[in-house]
């Protein structure tokens, strides 16, 4: 067998890269599709839910399947330095595929509203880390203003190397599954990742080389037909930041879940479109609910994600409670990033560690009283 060495030469045939082309990458994806054993059968619903564990890929987040393919577009082309607004996870990957490349990465994030995990990486990649005193709005404004001037290639998703790359997650959930589930939920933020997903799938069902909405008549690298079907695409967004539910921008987002608090989605259009295609919705999930599923999830599973990426699952549970998805389906939900990205959050809603004497009854006491309750 074949050492894996990430999703650009594993999907290369499946993607705008040039037979020759040198990946920039870190071995990321082949990320495992975990099923939930216990959650299920303790909310006694008769459905298979599948975690694809996104925070399992080297920086952390899914971003690195786009980052991959972005930072090894930009070294191809020649540039040498690369520039993004980032909630964090975007700045993370960015720093390190430019680390990988050896070029320059400029990262704009909101002062103040990022994760320290995420941070720590940017810094310690040694990325320039610039913090606006704004939102990511802005930050994307002006990276977009920037680099008409400035000799930088921006790798945020209005990239379509990004969305490429991180398409691959639809092909490895084929393959893990056989085909399609009948659900594919997900946390929605700039809305890339819901449109990429949806991207992943359409070409996994196409085997036609004419152009179509999704591929802009680049169809040359979309070869076999790998799935029957494609999911219902759901997209969850938290309360304080839900621009497409309400369907109007939201000027000031905020929630706890930083990794998706956008008020206006570069992909809006497109994240529309794959729902509307796919017969699926978009909710949103309070902040009370996202962090009681994250914990709910990290107590019940072993698996811990940060809080956006504990959005797309809080909204199936709820949609789940309302009938609104039924008995008996497949239901794949992303989970984006991982917990350790923002360990203030799951340390500030947990429970305070126990301090005693460094003597044996006191620790007997507790064991005793612990398994009393
Ligand atoms: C970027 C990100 C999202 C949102 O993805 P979009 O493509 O912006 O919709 C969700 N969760 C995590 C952990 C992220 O890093």
């Amino acid at each position: 067998m074949e050492r894996y060495t990430g999703v650009i030469d594993k999907y290369r045939e499946r993607l705008p890269v040039a037979p020759q082309t040198r990946a920039v990458s870190l071995n990321e994806g082949a990320t495992p599709l975990v099923e939930l054993e216990n959650l299920p059968r303790l909310l006694r619903r008769n459905v298979r839910i599948y975690a694809k564990f996104e925070g399992l890929n080297p920086t952390g987040s899914f971003k690195d399947r786009g980052m991959t393919m972005a930072v090894t577009q930009a070294v191809a082309a020649g540039a040498r330095a690369i520039i993004c607004a980032s909630t964090g996870n975007t700045s993370a990957a960015a720093a390190a595929y430019a680390a990988r490349a050896g070029i320059a990465c400029f990262v704009l994030i909101p002062e103040g509203k990022i994760a320290l995990g995420k941070l720590s990486q940017a810094m310690m990649h040694g990325s320039v880390v610039i913090q606006i005193r704004g939102n990511f709005d802005d930050g994307m404004r002006l990276v977009q203003e920037v680099a008409k001037t400035a000799p930088v290639n921006i790798v945020n998703s209005i990239n379509p190397y990004r969305l490429q790359g991180q398409k691959t997650i639809a092909f490895e959930v084929i393959e893990a599954l056989g085909d399609a589930p009948d659900y594919h939920a997900l946390p929605v933020g700039n809305a890339g990742n819901i449109t990429a997903h949806w991207i992943g799938y359409s070409e996994a069902v196409c085997e036609s080389t004419d152009a179509c909405a999704f591929c802009a008549g680049k169809c040359e690298f979309r070869k076999t037909k790998i799935a029957t079907r494609r999911p219902i695409m759901l997209g969850y967004q938290a309360s304080g930041a839900a621009p497409i539910v309400r369907g109007r921008p939201v000027e000031s987002p905020e929630t706890v879940a930083t990794a998706i608090r956008i008020g206006n989605p570069v992909s809006w259009q497109q994240a529309l479109a794959a729902q509307k295609e796919s017969g699926g919705w978009f909710a949103e999930c309070s902040d009370e609910e996202i962090l009681r599923v994250q914990k709910l999830l990290a107590e019940s599973e072993g698996i811990f994600c940060e809080p956006a990426s504990a959005t797309g699952l809080a909204g199936v549970l709820k949609d789940l409670e309302l009938g609104r998805i039924g008995e008996g389906s497949s239901i794949v939900v992303t989970l984006t990033g991982h917990g350790l990205k923002d360990p203030d959050t799951a340390i500030a809603h947990s429970a305070k560690p126990l301090t005693v004497d460094a003597e044996l009854p006191a620790i007997e006491r507790v064991i005793r009283e612990h398994l009393k309750r």
